[in-house]
């Protein structure tokens, strides 16, 4: 027997089911369900979608067994129908209707009326009784065949659709505003001037026989895969060109025949708050078109769905057809475990369903109609946890603005949208002054060309940070997202001026001080005060979580660097802190004095005295960290950067630090200099500042013993795990590893405390991860880096690659930023490498990662299928983590 390549459906039987999504497109799979559960849909047949692939592989041809099969399928719709394509007294009509994997709402072609031609049209007339009714089809059809099939559709907004020109005519000559006001006699003159036009224009005549038409527009949808619209949404929404989209061919019902007739849209629960009501609106005369169109007002179709005064509802207009709509839709949702969006029609009193689908919904109404789910016991509460998007629940844990106020507002540029969320203060264009303002209780927004440690203070007074430079990894992002603040990064469409403190933007002047808002979730800058609303975090969302965390398996922990952060950590449910980076610290009110002291020092001896004033400091701050951590496991991690970071590169800034230090402008700016590299971030930084400058790593594991040995004093018994930032050789790791032992070690014969604690290394150089085994053998835990791992791996500086990666990702070179998304066919192989290899050293090795990509719903489950113990993320993230390795341990099961 040859390939199945039609799927028949209708009359209480169907060839598919839901299941088969892939073959038969999300449409045609459910009409298919629906069927076989005597759900009245109009008779039809799907095209497979690999025919799709097939037809592309025969150079736009199909395999000869083709056509017999869709003949067969229309013989079945005529004898399911009770009707005959082509006939001259009740001629069947038909729709071709596009319908991939996944929707790709309006992206490719359909048509309507299917059918009609000089003959089948009287047909029409005299069997609907509407002679108006049998002309506004066929020209309808017209039109579409020519737009659709004959590519006559204006390619760009400047163009003018040809059938519409003539339509806009006949209208001005015959006194008229509406389609709807034009006599039989206008319908009828139209679809002659269509056909003119289409001779005209093709060369063709308008084909008057049926099955050619229906050929035409099988080709036209498959055609209308490979248009440039569909290939544009594939590409943004990651949908694979090979899935193509299968054609589904069903007889048409019309709404539009008269005032017993009508079509709507409705979901089953409220796809905004989630409430158990069905909910929908419906046109009476109309095609499903007119509804989406928006050109009438849809009504409620029942009291639940009142949105003012004087509406009628279906309910009370047609009782009838609405209670087997009620009863359908009890039944879709029971059977489908899930909300539904359907479409129907009802023709002449009788109702038929056109579509069902799980609908799309708000964040809060997902949380809503789960937990729902659960109580009504429709789902189970693994079921629940796969329902939502990871990455949906960030929507919960930032203010967003107001959806009607935004609309108003002017965008002045668009960046990446680096850190979510809603933000609205004045320019202020230096970190300082971003400082003193909010001192002042003054909102304010940070606007920096890029922004560098020193900016920290001021980055964490603004209420959002905009930088015209740098990607999804650059400082100004990492820094927000740690401190869930709003931040559009690399927006390049604004000109920053420091000297004159202005920006340029869409052809505006924004100065310090006038107000602008941002919005991380989109990257979008707006002009003005834009009004947001604060987060709701729910009932159901805690409720929700305790299911995600009973099915998790790997632990979630938090990059947190001060115990505020920490106990943010905490409350978003985070069981450790996984990263905390030292050199956040060191900017703090004073400290940086210390610490600029220290780098100015000619000596070892200059360098330990300047370091002793930080050590105190950094104690309380661990102190504080533990404390707000209580028993859960923290991680430290030693100096990282270069030191330079810590240096003012302006004059102004070097005068400034000069007065501070007692010596000349000159010192300065020679010290500066010579901290200058020309690749910083592979230059002298990590571990390879612990071992030119061990004194430096030396204070900082002191500090941190002894405040764990406070801790202890005070009951708390705090194991610290202290992490090497940069190792890219086991000499590198031991040689440090020794001297924080030997520092441990006279800790505790100075303060007469033991204690435990863990000295680990992240694996962040494509080496380390290589010689895992032997540096596994020596660590006591690994934490990946992938942040810098990525940026070994593939070459790509993590603050010049913004400048391409954009491009990259936008002509599918790269499918993702794997800055963002860790590249598991890459740097993933790197990680389970050094995974497997770490455990055959050290069988219990605790293995952990806190690069960005911890928060990375996608990376997440990576993480747990490579059997690491916990991933590390900034505080915002972890409900997202948290979600996304429940997810990935249901997955696995
Ligand atoms: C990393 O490289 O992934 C990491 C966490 O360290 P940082 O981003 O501080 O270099
Ligand atoms: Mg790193």
């Amino acid at each position: 027997m040859s390939e199945q390549y039609v799927y028949n459906f209708g009359g209480g039987k169907a060839d598919g089911r839901a299941e088969m999504k892939n073959l038969l497109g999300g449409k045609g799979a459910n009409l298919a369900e629906m069927a076989s559960l005597g759900i009245p849909v109009p008779a039809g047949f799907t095209i497979t979608t690999e025919m799709c692939t097939v037809y592309y592989k025969m150079q736009r041809n199909y395999p000869a067994e083709l056509k017999a099969q869709v003949a067969a399928g229309v013989a079945s719709i005529e004898k399911v129908m009770g009707k005959k394509f082509n006939d001259t007294t009740d001629p069947l009509l038909l729709s071709v209707r596009s319908g991939a994997r996944v929707s790709m709402p309006g992206m490719m072609d359909t048509v309507l009326n299917l059918g009609l031609n000089d003959t089948t049209v009287k047909a029409v007339a005299e069997a609907s009784g509407s002679e108006r009714f049998a002309y506004d089809s066929y020209r309808r059809f017209v039109q579409m065949y020519g737009d659709v099939v004959l590519d006559m559709k204006p390619e760009s907004k400047e163009e003018e659709d040809p059938f519409e020109v003539i339509i806009h005519a006949k209208k001005k000559e015959a006194g008229v505003e509406l389609d709807t006001d034009l006599s039989t006699e206008d319908l009828k003159d139209l679809v002659a001037k269509f056909k003119a036009i289409i001779k005209e224009r093709k060369g063709i005549d308008f084909p008057e026989d049926p099955t050619e038409q229906l050929w035409g527009s099988i080709n036209a949808v498959f055609g209308s895969w490979m248009g440039a619209r569909a290939i544009k949404y594939r590409k943004l929404n990651a949908i694979p060109g090979d899935w193509g989209t299968a054609v589904n061919v069903q007889a048409m019902v019309f709404g539009n025949m008269g005032d017993d007739c009508a079509t709507g849209v409705a979901f089953t629960r409220d796809p905004a708050t989630g409430d158990n009501k069905f909910f929908g609106e419906y046109l009476v005369n109309a095609q499903g078109e007119d509804v989406v169109a928006g050109t009438r007002t849809p009504e409620p179709v029942n009291d639940a769905s009142i949105t003012s005064d004087g509406q009628t509802t279906l309910k009370s207009l047609m009782p009838e057809p609405y209670q087997v709509l009620e009863d359908i839709y009890l039944n879709l949702e029971k059977h489908y475990t899930d909300m539904q969006d359907i479409e129907f029609t009802i023709e002449k009193g009788k109702l038929w369903m056109l579509q069902t689908r799980a609908g799309k919904r708000t964040v809060q109404a997902a949380l809503k109609i789960a937990v729902d789910m659960v109580e009504e016991k429709l789902i189970d509460t693994d079921t629940a946890v796969m329902r939502i998007e990871p990455a949906q629940l960030d929507q919960l844990l930032h203010p967003m603005f107001d959806k009607n106020a935004k609309k108003d507002a002017v965008v002045l540029g668009k960046g990446l949208p680096a850190s979510p969320g809603a933000a609205t203060g004045k320019v202020v264009f230096h970190a300082d002054e971003a400082e003193e303002m909010a001192e002042n209780d003054e909102n304010v927004i940070l606007v920096r060309i890029e922004t560098s440690p020193e900016d920290i203070g001021g980055m964490n007074a603004a209420k959002g940070i905009l930088t015209a430079r740098g990607g999804r990894t650059s400082h100004a992002a990492v820094v927000a997202r740690g401190m869930g603040k709003c931040c559009v990064a690399g927006c390049s469409d604004i000109t920053i001026d420091y000297s004159k403190g202005q920006f340029t933007a869409a052809g505006k002047v924004i100065k310090a001080g006038d107000w602008i808002s941002l919005d991380g979730t989109t990257g979008e800058v707006l002009d003005g005060q834009v009004k947001s609303i604060a987060p709701e975090i729910s009932g159901h969302f805690a409720t929700y979580m305790v299911w995600a965390d009973a099915a998790r398996t790997m632990k979630v922990r938090a990059n947190a660097d001060t115990p505020a952060d920490a106990a943010k950590a905490v409350e978003m449910g985070a069981e450790g802190i996984g990263l905390c980076r030292t050199e956040h610290m060191f900017f703090e009110g004073d400290r940086i004095i210390a610490v600029r002291e220290m780098i100015l020092a000619d000596d070892v001896d200059g360098r330990r005295k300047a370091l002793a004033k930080l050590e105190p400091i950094q104690k309380e701050d661990f102190v504080g960290i533990f404390e707000a951590m209580g028993d859960r496991p923290v991680t430290i991690r030693l100096l990282d950067p270069p030191l330079h970071e810590f240096v003012p590169h302006e004059a102004e800034n070097q005068q400034e630090m000069a007065d501070q230090m007692g010596v000349s402008a000159a010192v300065i700016k020679e010290k500066v200099d010579s901290l200058h590299e020309f690749n910083p971030m592979l230059g002298h930084r990590g571990c390879r500042l612990g071992v030119t400058y061990p004194e430096i790593y030396e204070m900082q594991v002191r500090a941190i013993f002894n405040a764990a040995v406070e801790c202890h004093k005070k009951g708390q018994k705090v194991v610290p795990e202290v992490m090497i930032p940069l190792v890219g050789t086991l000499n590198e790791y031991t040689v440090l590893r020794d001297m924080a032992v030997g520092v441990a070690d006279a800790v505790k014969k100075e303060t007469g405390v033991d204690f435990k604690y863990l000295i680990g290394t992240m694996i962040e150089i494509p080496r380390a991860a290589l010689t895992a085994d032997a540096i596994a053998a020596e660590a006591e835990f690994f934490s990946f880096g992938t942040n810098d791992l990525t940026q070994m791996a593939f070459g790509y500086s993590r603050d010049d690659a913004g400048n391409f990666l954009k491009i990259y990702v936008d002509e599918g070179i790269l499918p993702a930023d794997p800055f963002l998304t860790l590249d598991q066919e890459g740097v993933g192989q790197l990680v389970e490498m050094g995974i497997e290899k770490g455990r055959s050293a050290r069988k219990d090795l605790k293995v952990g990662i806190c690069g960005e990509h911890g928060g990375d719903p996608e990376s997440v489950k990576f993480c747990h299928r490579s059997g690491m113990n916990y991933v590390s993320c900034s505080p915002f993230r972890i409900p997202i983590a948290r979600l996304a390795a429940a997810q990935a341990a249901i997955e696995a099961k």
